[in-house]
């Protein structure tokens, strides 16, 4: 089964001037598609053409790099699509509660994304997650994802990645992390806390 490269789930203008259509031209359209293409002509003819992306990864992770890059960044995409909205939501009672044991509370989860994110070296991707019944910012280097670790359930990701934000912010990434703590989809997290696993790459 090919994977395809998902819709975004909002107009390319939608998110600006946070992100702009001219970012997501070039980061949905050609970052996200390549990776997408890449991972479907590896795995073409192999015994992966029938799993989920999630396999793919966990089956490619430390044995075929090549794949597992193109495969995490495919999932990592289009968790992040979902990530972002540009309709206002504000997170349920049981995701606002566990923000507060976690946190303290969702200004103070924010400021710690957005802390995590600046301090980030390089590219890669700030991620909020539920482990072991809490919650938890967690970052991951380059292309690798949360998708396929065992007892990590990730609610939210934000693209680290020079590409992400560089037709908008240039270097800044600190003014970028800033914009977009307002379009968090806490609406997505809540439904990926609720499900209890990890989100699938629709297909
Ligand atoms: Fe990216």
């Amino acid at each position: 089964m090919a994977f395809k490269l998902i819709d975004l789930p909002y107009p390319d203008t939608a998110l600006e001037p946070a992100v702009s259509a001219e970012t997501l031209s070039y980061h949905h359209g050609k970052h996200h598609k390549a990776y997408i293409d890449k991972t479907n002509a590896a795995i073409e003819g192999s015994d992966h053409a029938n799993g989920s992306l999630i396999e793919v990864i966990a089956a490619a992770r430390g044995s075929n790099q090549g794949l597992f890059n193109n495969a995490a960044q495919s999932w990592n995409h289009g968790f992040y699509w979902y990530s972002l909205s540009p309709t206002a939501s504000n997170p349920s009672n049981e995701l606002r509660s566990m923000i507060d044991q976690s946190f303290g509370s969702v200004d103070a989860l924010i400021e710690q994304l957005k802390e995590r994110g600046a301090g980030h070296f390089a590219s890669g991707w700030v991620w909020l997650a539920e482990k072991n019944g809490a919650l938890s910012i967690e970052e991951t280097h380059d292309g690798d994802t949360l998708a396929d670790q065992q007892g990590v359930n990730p609610l939210l990701v934000i693209d680290l990645w020079e590409h992400a934000y560089y037709l908008d912010h240039q270097n800044a990434r600190p003014q970028y992390l800033d914009a977009v703590m307002d379009k968090l989809n806490w609406s997505f997290a809540a439904e990926n806390l609720t499900r209890g696993k990890t989100w699938e790459y629709p297909g």
